[in-house]
């Protein structure tokens, strides 16, 4: 039987989910003095023992596929630990009807520990949609607001990128750049030809020691953690620093049930599952971060439900689970016979793109709102898990005739990935499922998703840039992508891209939002919500910088008010 364990101490502040945004949360908040308790669904990590940076296919069973292929899906098992698109005991649902996936992280540091560190910041027009085209809605709060914290983070994280004055892009604070590799050169002169910009990629990877951390040592495997630390990930670059204040409590395999308010009226505990035990704890605190990935913060706010708050906290505008959105995303990629000429060569690098594709029509009508960014790569890496399925796929054969041609055909390939805004629609949303239950108890969430026309327009322009630089290349495009069906030009689902985020969004108006520009709930001062629920809109740009600026930003405004006793 599920026993109840009062804990007397009341913290300052606790926060749930140690990933981009509860890690910022806590260095905030305990170099600023206040004593921090953080409750992670996940076990802690040790890079040196846990990822895999260094490690050959051969020293893996199935060469890290996995059993019957399997870990293939989950970007195999060289990954950080502990990603994965299904976690045992801890389902989702999906309405009839829809199609949505979600890649969720059980660990200390959360996705950090293998996002594939892109680090763009929005663009002043993206806090302010609505004005320029009358969809979406504009943010409380603007570009001028968060640039300080843009500084702060690109400044303490390490970014790698050029100032390039693109207004799509906005420069930020960058450490020089790795030199463009043989494909991204290709790239970039094809670019010249068909009117693409084309720049330097800005990375959380450091090419210059940085705050005691070593350079990037070019392995080229960033997606697999990184034992010196010279890519950012919150379980090394944050989460230490909170430690190191000696003001810092974390508690693993603390699974977040619920929020509880108080006689006061006020948020005054957690209600969290120890996996360990499987009894149920309570901690008790005087402000409450929620970090816990856009959705599992939507979740944690809906299930937290009183006489005060019957819909879920700080759900008085029925917002909460609202107004979801992903990046829209399809893909493709061309082989390039320069290449099959290619003598070998050194294709060392970070374990990501060189160079990429800012949005570059923002100065022109085009068939659809808004815009997309491309990111691509090929070449001579470390061959990684499946890289030659599609190899299979296209031709004939088996046995040594086989082996030749995929030795013909490595680093042939480059692929390209488009980026691009979805505008939130009425039919793309998280609730609770109310038939179902995770292993601790917990109600589940329940996606719907619907994508409109106007990403559909935008994925049919990406598969058509793709080509055409390819072609401008001299390279043969391939995709799979048709007009029709469920993915039509090669749009990937709902969540797909794992930039899922827009369910407690922020605003100036309580009835159609739940925060303010702070991150703080309208309805309960002592709660704030930093990670990407909080987001109005989902520009092309990927989101973690963002979360981190607005969570430093949120965590600076929260030890205000706690000074002056307003929370
Ligand atoms: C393979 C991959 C590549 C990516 N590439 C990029 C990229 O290049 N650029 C980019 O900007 N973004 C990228 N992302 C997305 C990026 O990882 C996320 O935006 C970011 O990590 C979100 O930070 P977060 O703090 O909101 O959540 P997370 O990093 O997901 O952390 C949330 C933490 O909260 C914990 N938690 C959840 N629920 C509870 C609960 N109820 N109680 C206690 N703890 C809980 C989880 O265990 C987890 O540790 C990528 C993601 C993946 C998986
Ligand atoms: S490429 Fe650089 S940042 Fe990435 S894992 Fe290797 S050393 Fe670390």
């Amino acid at each position: 039987m599920a026993q109840l364990t009062r804990s007397p101490k009341v913290y300052d502040v606790c926060i749930i989910g140690s990933g981009a945004s509860g890690g910022t949360a806590a260095k905030i908040l305990t170099e600023g003095g206040l004593n921090v308790l953080m409750l992670e669904a996940g076990p802690p990590v040790n890079p040196d023992k846990d990822f895999k940076e260094h490690v050959w296919p051969y020293q893996l069973p199935h060469r890290g596929v996995g059993v019957g292929g399997k870990a293939a899906d989950n970007f195999g098992e060289f990954l950080a630990p502990n990603g994965a698109w299904e976690i045992e005991g801890e389902p989702y649902t999906v309405a009839t009807g829809s199609r949505f996936r979600w890649f969720r992280s059980r660990i200390v540091g959360g996705r950090t520990n293998h996002w594939g560190r892109i680090a763009l910041r929005f663009a002043p027009v993206d806090f302010k949609s609505r004005s320029t085209d009358g969809m979406g809605d504009d943010w409380p709060i603007t570009y001028e607001d968060v640039a300080p914290y843009y500084d702060k983070v690109e400044s303490y994280i390490g970014v790698f990128g050029t100032k390039e004055n693109v207004s799509s892009a906005p420069d930020g604070v960058f450490m020089p750049p790795p030199k463009p590799r043989c494909t991204e050169n290709i790239i970039k002169k094809a670019c010249d030809k068909v009117g693409v910009i084309c720049i330097p990629s800005r990375l959380a990877v450091i090419t210059q020691p940085h705050n005691g951390r070593a350079p990037c040592h070019y392995c080229g495997q960033c997606g697999r953690g990184c034992i010196s630390a010279s890519n950012f990930s919150s379980s090394q670059v944050m989460i230490p620093y909170a430690e190191k204040t000696g003001r810092f409590t974390l508690v693993t395999g603390a699974m977040a049930r619920e929020i509880v308010v108080g006689k006061s009226g006020k948020a005054e505990a957690v209600s969290y599952i120890d996996k360990a035990t499987r009894t149920e704890k309570k901690v008790f605190a005087k402000a409450f971060v929620v970090g816990a990935s856009a959705c599992e913060s939507a979740r944690l706010l809906l299930n937290s439900k009183s006489s005060q708050f019957p819909d879920g906290l700080a759900n008085s505008s029925g917002v909460i689970g609202r107004y979801l959105t992903d990046s829209v995303g399809a893909s493709g990629g061309g082989v390039f016979p320069q290449l099959t000429k290619m003598p070998a060569h050194n294709h060392d690098g970070v374990g990501g793109m060189h160079m990429y594709m800012p949005w570059w029509k923002f100065d022109r009508k085009n068939d659809f709102l808004r815009g997309y960014h491309i990111e691509f790569g090929g070449g001579r890496n470390l061959p990684g898990v499946g890289d030659f399925h599609s190899l299979c796929e296209y031709t004939e054969g088996y046995g040594s005739s086989l082996k030749q041609r995929c030795r013909e055909s490595y680093g042939t390939y480059i692929g390209f990935a488009g980026r691009g805004e979805m505008i939130p629609n009425e039919q793309s949303y998280c609730e609770i499922d109310p038939n179902t239950v995770d292993e601790w108890g917990i109600p589940v969430l329940r996606f719907h998703w619907q994508w409109s026309d106007n990403e559909i327009k935008m994925a049919k322009d990406m598969q058509e840039t793709f080509r055409a630089i390819t072609e401008a290349a001299g390279g043969t495009y391939y995709s799979r992508a048709t007009p029709d069906g469920p993915h039509p030009y090669g749009i990937e689902d709902g969540g797909v891209i794992i930039h899922e985020l827009g369910c407690v969004r922020m605003g100036s108006n309580p009835k159609t939002s739940a925060l303010n520009g702070y991150c703080q709930a309208h309805d309960m001062k002592n709660v704030f919500v930093t990670d990407a629920a909080s987001f109005v809109s989902n520009p092309d740009k990927n989101p973690t910088l963002t979360i981190m600026a607005l969570t430093w930003r949120a965590s600076d405004y929260l030890m205000d008010e706690s000074k002056k006793g307003n929370l």
